[in-house]
């Protein structure tokens, strides 16, 4: 086991204690958890998307247990000291092995005679389905409501693969905004693939997306790159992002936007760019612990509005990261959730001018322990022009 490793696996351990302080909290006796992102966060085992079963049962007290599929039961690192693993045969019934277990856990937690059961949300409904009549007599609750305000503060561990995951997007970005991804009369769609192929070799294990929209396209936010070609004095938005794993560890994403032109740009660019930046610089500073989700979100919105664009900005400012590429906290109205130091999200605000034009910035932010925000992302955040 590397040093790393050990960190990573004294980081679950430390994970799986405060799930259960907030499992006795919330009064859940059990917290079941299949697909997403839960079960990689405290197992470090990432269960392939099969229709077979695999999920763990964590009950508020006593030992864990991974119920696997036996022919997936060789991928799982053993770790005896945090979860017994139980694999399945195809000729059993994984369902009445999850439900033998929560019964026989909660005899022993005092037999609770109606049970709280919280069942991670990326759970197949087939599943949770067939469960919910093996484990009667239970109330069902989403697996978030106990996980997702512990995952969306990430110890150092997490931090370090952020951190290694923004850096290796940083450099491809840098490599677009020098010219050395050419745009001019090229296909969107093969820029897109060059990016990815550049992820890839700065060190991602997996490319989640690379989008490319130019002129017009860039003014939808989630363009899929095609067959236009991109032409002279353009905005071209390249938002990309991808899974790194330090070590074999579980992976963490990365996420960022640049957008640059080509060629000399327009009046009207200039000036929107010099407002999207002003409001991408002011909401970052703006993160600070202790300042609400939602106020972020205003900071970055109230510069874009006072320029007279307020329309032109469609989307929240930002989402949490972290093993999944969208995850709280989110930075949007409504949301008064606090900032904590360890919480990691995207500050991207953008200027959609439909039909002519559009531009987005975004960095990934980090809350430190001193309370301060901190941009993973460091690549130039000016327009920059790309002649080739
Ligand atoms: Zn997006
Ligand atoms: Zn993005
Ligand atoms: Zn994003």
């Amino acid at each position: 086991m590397t040093e790393l490793s050990k960190r990573a696996q004294t980081s679950r351990i430390e994970r799986i204690a405060r799930v259960r302080e907030r499992m006795e909290v919330l009064g859940v006796d059990v917290l079941l958890l299949s697909l997403g992102a839960d079960l990689p966060w405290l197992t470090g085992y990432l269960a392939m998307p099969l229709e077979r079963l695999t999920m763990l049962v964590l009950p508020v007290r006593g030992d864990p247990v991974l119920v696997v599929p036996a022919l997936e039961a060789a991928r799982v690192a053993i770790a005896e000291d945090v979860f017994a693993v139980h694999p399945w045969s195809d000729t059993e019934n994984p369902v009445a092995i999850v439900a033998s277990i929560v019964a026989a856990r909660a005899e022993r937690n005092g037999g609770a005679n109606r049970l709280r059961v919280a069942i991670s949300d990326r759970t197949w409904a087939t599943s949770v389905l067939a469960l919910q009549s093996e484990i009667p007599r239970a109330e069902w609750i989403p697996g978030s409501t106990v996980t997702s305000s512990i995952r969306a503060v990430k110890d150092s561990f997490e931090l370090e693969a952020l951190r290694a995951a923004s850096g290796a997007a940083d450099r491809v970005a840098a490599m677009l905004q020098r010219g050395d991804i050419p745009l001019i009369g090229r296909r969107e769609a093969d820029v897109s693939n060059d990016i990815s192929t550049l992820l890839l070799a700065e060190g991602h294990e997996r490319v989640n997306f690379a989008i490319v929209g130019s002129g017009p396209n860039a003014a939808s936010p989630h363009h899929e790159p095609g067959s236009r070609i991109i032409g002279p004095n353009e905005t071209v938005v390249c938002d990309f992002g991808g899974t790194l794993s330090l070590d074999g560890e579980v992976g963490y994403c990365s996420d960022i936007t640049r957008t640059v032109v080509t060629g000399a740009p327009s009046d009207d660019i200039r000036d929107c760019y010099e407002v999207l930046l002003a409001s991408q610089q002011t909401a970052v500073a703006s993160a600070r612990a202790g300042v609400s989700a939602e106020a972020v979100d205003a900071a970055a919105r109230s510069i874009i509005d006072d320029a007279g664009y307020g329309d032109l900005f469609i989307h929240r400012t930002g989402h949490g990261i972290g093993i999944e590429e969208h995850e709280d906290p989110y930075l949007v109205a409504g949301n008064d959730e606090l900032l904590r130091p360890g919480h990691a999200f995207s500050v991207e605000p953008g200027i959609y001018a439909s039909d002519r034009f559009g531009m987005r910035l975004e960095d990934i932010v980090i809350i430190t322990e001193d309370g301060n925000p901190e941009s993973l992302n460091t690549v130039d955040h000016a327009l920059v022009v790309v002649e080739v």
